[in-house]
């Protein structure tokens, strides 16, 4: 069951993704909508929120290779011989949010194109690092 009361809070944010759910809030004040949760609308300083789930549907804007990763992604096996891309995705519904861009060839990033249709991926969460990942679709 969706639980809708939880505090507008990263540590929210991490537990409906864990469970396989992309949450952010929108502001029933002026609608906007936020893919990183926080107790107050950045647009127009309401404080009357509401959770939303994102279809998880959006287009790849901009990424990067991470040939020289931070610790935490070297303790998952990541080097400068086995990179991975880091990108901004754009959802369907306008937030923009960034990931861990999966089934994309790292080696030859030029084949990687801007507008990329991609979909949210928890099939390979980890559990100790949440992270919002995506695949081509
Ligand atoms: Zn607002």
């Amino acid at each position: 069951m969706l639980d809708l009361n939880k505090s507008f809070s990263s540590a929210s944010f991490y537990e409906y993704l864990i469970n396989e759910m992309l949450m952010g809030t929108r502001c029933n004040n002026c609608g906007d909508l936020s893919i990183r949760p926080r107790p107050i609308c950045f647009k127009c300083h309401s404080q009357v929120l509401e959770w939303v789930q994102f279809s998880g549907f959006g287009s790849l804007s901009t990424f990067t290779i991470i040939a020289i990763p931070p610790t935490i992604m070297v303790n998952r096996g990541f080097s400068r011989d086995n990179t991975y891309c880091s990108g901004i995705v754009t959802l369907e519904e306008g937030p923009r949010v960034s990931g861990f861009i999966s089934g994309v060839d790292c080696n030859n990033p030029d084949t990687i194109e801007i507008g990329l249709s991609v979909k949210v991926d928890f099939s390979n969460m980890w559990e100790d690092l949440p992270t919002v990942m995506f695949v081509p679709r």
